[in-house]
């Protein structure tokens, strides 16, 4: 897809039609890192929960007719799927800019079956040489990173840029990772680790490190660094500010089971309503067996040991979606 006709595609989906245009899929949630700013590898996914490569096709054909223009894929880490060459291919095949974010750990190995369907590659560095080996806890990855961005490199037609990630303790780092992308010759974008609750919080930047990182990239930006986050996004991220989350007005996040998840939690959601319900009902009409027949227990007298257990039940069961529902990500 040309440039011309990729910016003609979102402008009409983003605010003729006003629809989502931009599609985030993770086609695996297993990693073959364990960094220390995320918690994803902790999941325990399975590949087995995978949504297979026929119901990631009938997705992304379903997306892209009611749409969806650019496709991003991340995770966990792509590159772990051995059919990541072939869902990048049906994605080019329906007429996706493709796009995906990758630790590079194997990227210099499994390249060569991939590059050649992907449209943006985003490479992911925590700081220079060793400060990123020790961040994501893998001695040689900084030169495997460096390794697979060479490799791309090959490929003429591909967007490659750096996601640097700022930590608390590492604002040094933002020059030496725009010095490298310029001497590279790709692009660069910083973002702060984005906080975990009880999980990261001491790799999270503080609003002075923010303030001072975030000067240092735009200055670098009007010195000629090659950085492309937008001014706009440097002032809010400079601030400590949060963004406007875009999820469900411009782009869509599907998760690696796909919609089952989502389906599954509906269809108990409504079991217990309806165990509520008819529990609710069971007490309130007194409905035998009961207990206290002869005598209140606390005010309490001919209680529906059916209600009483289905109402109880009921109160379990919509504990536990709600603490599934709000690991898994937030209520609203
Ligand atoms: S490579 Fe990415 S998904 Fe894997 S543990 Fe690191 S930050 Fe998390």
């Amino acid at each position: 897809m040309g440039i011309g006709q990729l910016t003609w595609d979102i402008g009409r989906e983003a605010w003729l039609r006003q629809r989502p245009f931009l599609l985030y899929l993770k086609p695996t949630g297993r990693c073959d890192l364990r960094c220390k700013i995320c918690n994803r590898w902790q999941d325990k996914a399975r590949k087995s929960d995978e949504m297979p490569l026929e119901e990631i096709a009938e997705i992304l054909a379903r997306f892209r007719r009611a749409g969806s223009v650019v496709l991003t894929l991340w995770g966990g880490e792509p590159t772990i799927r051995a059919d990541l060459p072939e869902i990048l291919a049906e994605a080019k095949r329906l007429g996706f800019r493709t796009s995906m974010c990758t630790n590079c750990n194997s990227l210099e190995r499994k390249g060569p079956g991939f590059l050649p369907h992907l449209d943006v590659l985003l490479c992911s560095l925590d700081g220079y040489g060793e400060v990123h080996d020790e961040k994501r806890g893998v001695p040689g990855l900084f030169e495997r990173v460096l390794g697979g961005i060479r490799l791309a490199k090959g490929y003429g037609h591909l967007d490659i840029k750096v996601w640097a990630t700022v930590h608390r303790g590492g604002v040094d780092q933002v020059e030496p990772l725009a010095g490298l992308a310029r001497d590279l010759n790709v692009g660069i974008e910083f973002f702060p680790v984005s906080p975990i609750s009880d999980y990261n919080d001491e790799t999270v930047p503080t609003p002075e490190e923010l303030q001072e990182a975030f000067s240092t990239v735009k200055r670098l930006k009007a010195r000629g660094y090659p950085v492309r986050n937008p001014d706009r996004a440097l002032d809010i991220m400079q601030s400590g500010r949060r963004f406007r989350c875009n999820f469900g007005r411009i782009a869509v996040h599907l998760d690696h089971r796909g919609l089952a998840p989502s389906v599954n939690r509906l269809v108990f959601g409504m079991v217990t309503s309806a165990l509520f319900l008819g529990s609710s009902i069971l007490l309130s009409m007194n409905v035998p067996p009961v207990l206290f027949k002869e005598h209140s227990f606390l005010g309490m007298q001919n209680i529906s040991i059916l209600g009483i257990a289905g109402l109880g039940t009921s109160f379990v069961l919509g504990l536990r979606l709600l603490r599934d529902i709000n690991k898994s990500g937030h209520l609203d």
